[in-house]
Protein backbone atom coordinates (compact mmCIF):
# COMPACT_ATOMS: atom_id res chain seq x y z
CA UNK A 1 0.00 0.00 0.00
CA UNK A 2 1.04 3.19 -0.96
CA UNK A 3 1.24 5.34 2.16
CA UNK A 4 0.06 9.12 1.88
CA UNK A 5 3.13 10.75 4.00
CA UNK A 6 2.00 14.34 3.70
CA UNK A 7 -1.70 13.30 5.13
CA UNK A 8 -0.25 11.81 7.99
CA UNK A 9 2.13 14.66 8.98
CA UNK A 10 -0.72 16.80 8.96
CA UNK A 11 -2.46 14.46 11.38
CA UNK A 12 0.34 14.55 13.32
CA UNK A 13 0.22 18.08 13.86
CA UNK A 14 -3.16 18.46 14.58
CA UNK A 15 -2.63 15.73 17.18
CA UNK A 16 0.09 17.26 18.51
CA UNK A 17 -1.67 21.27 19.05
CA UNK A 18 -5.46 19.96 19.71
CA UNK A 19 -4.31 16.72 21.97
CA UNK A 20 -1.88 17.48 24.01
CA UNK A 21 -0.57 21.32 23.67
CA UNK A 22 -4.02 21.96 24.63
CA UNK A 23 -4.08 20.01 27.32
CA UNK A 24 -1.19 21.17 29.01
CA UNK A 25 1.97 18.77 27.28
CA UNK A 26 4.66 22.02 26.96
CA UNK A 27 7.82 20.41 27.63
CA UNK A 28 9.11 21.16 23.40
CA UNK A 29 11.69 17.88 23.62
CA UNK A 30 7.75 15.96 24.09
CA UNK A 31 6.40 17.87 21.61
CA UNK A 32 9.19 17.72 19.03
CA UNK A 33 9.24 13.90 19.59
CA UNK A 34 5.57 13.33 19.05
CA UNK A 35 6.06 15.59 15.51
CA UNK A 36 8.26 13.15 14.27
CA UNK A 37 7.22 9.76 15.52
CA UNK A 38 5.52 8.75 12.55
CA UNK A 39 2.46 6.76 14.95
CA UNK A 40 0.88 5.20 11.48
CA UNK A 41 3.39 2.85 11.28
CA UNK A 42 2.78 1.60 14.70
CA UNK A 43 -0.50 0.28 14.37
CA UNK A 44 -1.62 -2.46 11.44
CA UNK A 45 -2.71 -0.98 8.04
CA UNK A 46 -6.51 -1.23 8.57
CA UNK A 47 -6.06 1.00 11.21
CA UNK A 48 -3.94 3.91 10.05
CA UNK A 49 -6.27 6.41 9.36
CA UNK A 50 -7.16 6.08 13.01
CA UNK A 51 -4.01 6.51 14.42
CA UNK A 52 -3.96 10.04 15.35
CA UNK A 53 -7.02 10.11 16.78
CA UNK A 54 -7.67 10.85 20.53
CA UNK A 55 -8.47 6.76 22.00
CA UNK A 56 -5.91 3.61 22.18
CA UNK A 57 -6.19 0.99 19.48
CA UNK A 58 -5.77 -2.75 19.41
CA UNK A 59 -2.52 -4.04 18.00
CA UNK A 60 -3.35 -7.92 18.63
CA UNK A 61 -2.74 -10.30 21.34
CA UNK A 62 -5.32 -8.75 23.51
CA UNK A 63 -2.73 -5.47 23.88
CA UNK A 64 -3.74 -1.58 23.32
CA UNK A 65 -1.16 1.57 21.98
CA UNK A 66 -2.21 3.77 24.40
CA UNK A 67 -4.40 7.37 23.58
CA UNK A 68 -1.54 9.81 22.53
CA UNK A 69 -2.16 12.06 25.28
CA UNK A 70 -1.63 9.15 28.15
CA UNK A 71 2.03 8.85 25.98
CA UNK A 72 2.90 12.44 26.36
CA UNK A 73 1.45 13.12 29.92
CA UNK A 74 3.75 10.01 31.00
CA UNK A 75 6.44 10.94 29.14
CA UNK A 76 6.54 14.50 30.78
CA UNK A 77 6.23 13.38 34.14
CA UNK A 78 9.56 11.63 33.83
CA UNK A 79 11.30 15.18 33.19
CA UNK A 80 13.53 13.65 31.12
CA UNK A 81 17.44 14.92 29.98
CA UNK A 82 19.23 14.03 26.79
CA UNK A 83 22.19 11.69 28.25
CA UNK A 84 19.06 9.76 30.13
CA UNK A 85 19.13 5.74 29.96
CA UNK A 86 14.88 4.62 30.24
CA UNK A 87 14.11 1.23 31.33
CA UNK A 88 10.14 0.98 30.00
CA UNK A 89 7.97 -2.25 30.99
CA UNK A 90 5.80 -3.08 28.21
CA UNK A 91 7.16 -2.66 24.85
CA UNK A 92 4.09 -3.36 23.00
CA UNK A 93 3.82 -1.71 19.64
CA UNK A 94 7.08 0.29 20.10
CA UNK A 95 5.37 3.38 19.86
CA UNK A 96 6.64 4.70 23.88
CA UNK A 97 9.88 3.78 22.99
CA UNK A 98 10.46 5.44 19.98
CA UNK A 99 9.23 8.30 21.59
CA UNK A 100 11.68 8.11 24.36
CA UNK A 101 14.73 7.40 21.97
CA UNK A 102 13.50 10.60 20.21
CA UNK A 103 14.64 12.52 23.85
CA UNK A 104 17.33 10.29 25.46
CA UNK A 105 20.54 8.40 24.84
CA UNK A 106 19.18 4.73 25.29
CA UNK A 107 16.05 3.17 25.86
CA UNK A 108 15.68 -0.88 26.95
CA UNK A 109 12.40 -1.96 26.96
CA UNK A 110 10.88 -5.16 27.84
CA UNK A 111 7.88 -7.28 26.38
CA UNK A 112 6.30 -10.64 27.54
CA UNK A 113 4.36 -11.51 24.36
CA UNK A 114 7.17 -12.68 21.67
CA UNK A 115 5.02 -12.44 18.67
CA UNK A 116 4.59 -8.85 19.59
CA UNK A 117 8.35 -7.96 20.23
CA UNK A 118 9.24 -9.94 16.91
CA UNK A 119 7.16 -7.50 15.09
CA UNK A 120 7.95 -4.45 16.66
CA UNK A 121 11.76 -5.03 16.70
CA UNK A 122 11.54 -4.94 12.72
CA UNK A 123 9.75 -1.74 13.10
CA UNK A 124 12.61 -0.69 14.99
CA UNK A 125 15.01 -1.69 12.74
CA UNK A 126 13.09 -0.14 9.78
CA UNK A 127 13.51 3.34 11.40
CA UNK A 128 16.40 2.91 12.36
CA UNK A 129 15.91 3.42 16.44
CA UNK A 130 19.57 2.31 17.22
CA UNK A 131 19.14 3.83 20.61
CA UNK A 132 16.75 0.88 21.46
CA UNK A 133 17.43 -2.10 22.85
CA UNK A 134 15.03 -4.83 23.14
CA UNK A 135 14.45 -7.89 25.58
CA UNK A 136 11.99 -10.68 25.51
CA UNK A 137 10.94 -11.33 29.56
CA UNK A 138 9.26 -10.62 32.56
CA UNK A 139 9.46 -7.06 32.84
CA UNK A 140 8.11 -7.17 36.26
CA UNK A 141 11.54 -7.67 37.65
CA UNK A 142 13.23 -5.09 35.50
CA UNK A 143 16.83 -5.60 33.50
CA UNK A 144 19.53 -5.69 36.57
CA UNK A 145 22.54 -5.85 34.85
CA UNK A 146 21.71 -2.35 32.54
CA UNK A 147 20.53 -0.53 36.31
CA UNK A 148 20.22 1.82 37.33
CA UNK A 149 18.42 3.67 35.28
CA UNK A 150 17.35 7.22 35.38
CA UNK A 151 13.98 6.99 35.01
CA UNK A 152 11.65 3.76 34.55
CA UNK A 153 8.57 3.67 32.72
CA UNK A 154 5.81 0.93 33.37
CA UNK A 155 2.73 0.91 30.34
CA UNK A 156 0.67 -1.96 32.14
CA UNK A 157 -1.20 -1.17 35.03
CA UNK A 158 0.07 -2.94 38.63
CA UNK A 159 -1.92 -4.12 41.36
CA UNK A 160 1.34 -2.72 43.26
CA UNK A 161 4.56 -0.47 42.43
CA UNK A 162 7.38 -3.50 42.35
CA UNK A 163 10.56 -2.72 44.81
CA UNK A 164 12.71 -4.55 42.63
CA UNK A 165 12.04 -1.84 40.24
CA UNK A 166 12.63 1.05 42.52
CA UNK A 167 15.93 -0.58 43.20
CA UNK A 168 16.85 -0.80 40.08
CA UNK A 169 16.41 3.38 39.90
CA UNK A 170 19.00 5.49 40.34
CA UNK A 171 18.97 8.16 43.42
CA UNK A 172 17.43 11.14 41.77
CA UNK A 173 15.54 9.41 39.09
CA UNK A 174 12.26 9.19 38.45
CA UNK A 175 9.01 6.46 37.88
CA UNK A 176 5.84 6.02 36.88
CA UNK A 177 3.81 3.15 36.75
CA UNK A 178 -0.49 2.79 36.74
CA UNK A 179 -1.22 1.19 39.81
CA UNK A 180 -4.65 -0.07 40.47
CA UNK A 181 -7.43 -3.06 39.84
CA UNK A 182 -8.02 -4.54 36.73
CA UNK A 183 -10.45 -1.93 35.56
CA UNK A 184 -9.00 1.13 36.58
CA UNK A 185 -5.86 2.61 37.81
CA UNK A 186 -3.55 5.91 39.19
CA UNK A 187 -0.78 7.11 36.99
CA UNK A 188 1.85 7.12 40.50
CA UNK A 189 4.42 9.41 40.22
CA UNK A 190 7.79 8.08 42.16
CA UNK A 191 10.91 10.11 42.45
CA UNK A 192 13.70 8.74 44.64
CA UNK A 193 15.41 11.71 46.00
CA UNK A 194 19.41 12.42 46.41
CA UNK A 195 19.50 10.46 49.71
CA UNK A 196 17.45 7.37 48.44
CA UNK A 197 13.81 8.04 50.05
CA UNK A 198 10.85 7.82 47.60
CA UNK A 199 8.36 10.65 47.01
CA UNK A 200 5.22 9.53 45.31
CA UNK A 201 2.82 11.94 43.36
CA UNK A 202 -0.96 10.38 42.18
CA UNK A 203 -1.46 11.91 38.47
CA UNK A 204 -4.81 11.02 37.94
CA UNK A 205 -7.30 8.20 36.52
CA UNK A 206 -6.04 5.99 33.46
CA UNK A 207 -6.85 2.53 32.41
CA UNK A 208 -4.02 0.05 30.80
CA UNK A 209 -4.17 -3.98 29.79
CA UNK A 210 -2.66 -5.65 32.82
CA UNK A 211 0.93 -6.22 33.94
CA UNK A 212 1.20 -10.05 34.27
CA UNK A 213 4.23 -11.27 35.90
CA UNK A 214 6.23 -12.19 39.27
CA UNK A 215 5.74 -9.12 40.42
CA UNK A 216 2.57 -8.38 38.92
CA UNK A 217 -0.90 -9.91 38.07
CA UNK A 218 -0.96 -13.80 37.80
CA UNK A 219 -2.20 -14.91 34.72
N1 LIG B 1 4.13 0.92 25.47
C1 LIG B 1 3.25 0.27 24.55
C2 LIG B 1 3.10 1.00 23.25
O1 LIG B 1 3.64 2.11 23.11
O2 LIG B 1 2.46 0.44 22.36
C3 LIG B 1 1.88 0.05 25.15
C4 LIG B 1 1.78 -1.32 25.55
S1 LIG B 1 0.33 -2.08 26.13
C5 LIG B 1 -0.67 -0.83 26.87
C6 LIG B 1 1.06 -2.95 27.51
C7 LIG B 1 2.12 -3.97 27.12
O3 LIG B 1 2.70 -4.49 28.32
C8 LIG B 1 1.58 -5.17 26.36
O4 LIG B 1 2.28 -5.32 25.15
C9 LIG B 1 1.83 -6.33 27.31
O5 LIG B 1 2.10 -7.56 26.67
C10 LIG B 1 3.01 -5.83 28.10
N2 LIG B 1 3.25 -6.48 29.38
C11 LIG B 1 2.35 -6.84 30.33
N3 LIG B 1 2.98 -7.42 31.38
C12 LIG B 1 4.32 -7.39 31.09
C13 LIG B 1 5.49 -7.82 31.76
N4 LIG B 1 5.45 -8.41 32.96
N5 LIG B 1 6.69 -7.65 31.16
C14 LIG B 1 6.78 -7.06 29.94
N6 LIG B 1 5.70 -6.64 29.25
C15 LIG B 1 4.49 -6.80 29.81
Amino acid sequence: MAINTKKFEKLRDEMVTNQLEARGISDPFVLGAFRKVPRHLFVSEALMDQAYSDFPLPIGEHQTISQPFIVAEMTQALDLKKDDRVLEIGTGSGYQAAILAEIVYRVYTIERIHSLLVKTRRLFDRLHYHNIVTKYSDGTTGWKQESPFDAIIVTAGSPEVPQVLLNQLINGGRMIIPVGNQYAQDLIKLHKDHRGAIHRTNLGGCRFVKLIGEQGWKE
